[in-house]
């Protein structure tokens, strides 16, 4: 089944998923680098706790003292390594001039700018990239090397950008690429945590005839 068949039936199965949960582009931003290790509903919690201290803002995550903003990040899990990159990363996106700023970035540019801030990996870089900027890159994750190697149509050990290049290749004739991959993220990872988990619930899969291996 080609990636574009295998989207259709994810889709058709789960409906729109209206990625990424966030308000603002600086909100999903936050929310990228606080979603390493963790589960969303934690990053959700330490999303409130920023707003409840009016400090949803850069400025007032890079002028905060790093006690205080790892308080607030504390169920986001790692929070005190977690206040630091997103320190960092308020840093850089001050000194770059902000989203109005880095919206004329081409997305090579962009892409390598935000892998410069220290730890802002792919994978968060990507997140960024596709759900804050609209650029067409789709986004790599554990839940996609799960599935696609258990659909056959990966060996799952590949480098990231190897993956990348495969996934944005074979969807490269879609008419609006940022929509599709921003559907395709999310469907992947909802397939993934609700049906081909770990141990995969293969009887309710809208994939199983796709899929290689039935089972983990
Ligand atoms: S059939 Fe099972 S292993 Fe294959 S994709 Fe579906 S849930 Fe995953």
């Amino acid at each position: 089944m080609s990636l574009k068949k295998i989207y259709n039936t994810l889709f058709k199965n789960y409906g729109p998923q209206n990625w990424w949960p966030g308000d603002t582009p600086f909100e999903v931003m936050v929310g990228a680098v606080l979603t390493q290790n963790t589960a969303w509903l934690n990053v959700e919690r330490a999303i409130h706790n920023l707003v409840e201290a009016n400090a949803l803002s850069a400025e007032t995550i890079v002028a905060a003292h790093p006690k205080r903003l790892a308080v607030w990040l504390k169920p986001s899990g790692y929070f005190n390594i977690k206040a630091k990159r997103l320190k960092n990363y308020c840093r850089w996106y001050i000194e770059q001039g902000g989203y109005e700023a880095l919206l004329g970035w081409p997305t090579d540019e962009l892409r390598h700018g935000l892998l410069s801030v220290n730890g802002v990996g792919p994978e968060t870089a990507d997140d960024i990239l596709l759900y804050a900027f609209d650029r067409p890159v789709f986004v790599i994750d554990a839940y996609t090397r799960r599935l696609f190697r258990r659909l056959g149509l990966i060996e799952g050990s590949e480098h990231y950008e190897e993956l990348r290049r495969i996934f944005e290749t074979g969807l490269r004739s879609a008419s609006d690429r940022v929509q599709l991959f921003n559907e395709y993220h999310a469907l992947i990872v909802i397939h993934a945590k609700d049906v081909c988990k770990t141990k995969p619930n293969c009887q309710v899969c809208c994939l199983i005839q796709a899929c290689q291996v039935k089972g983990p």
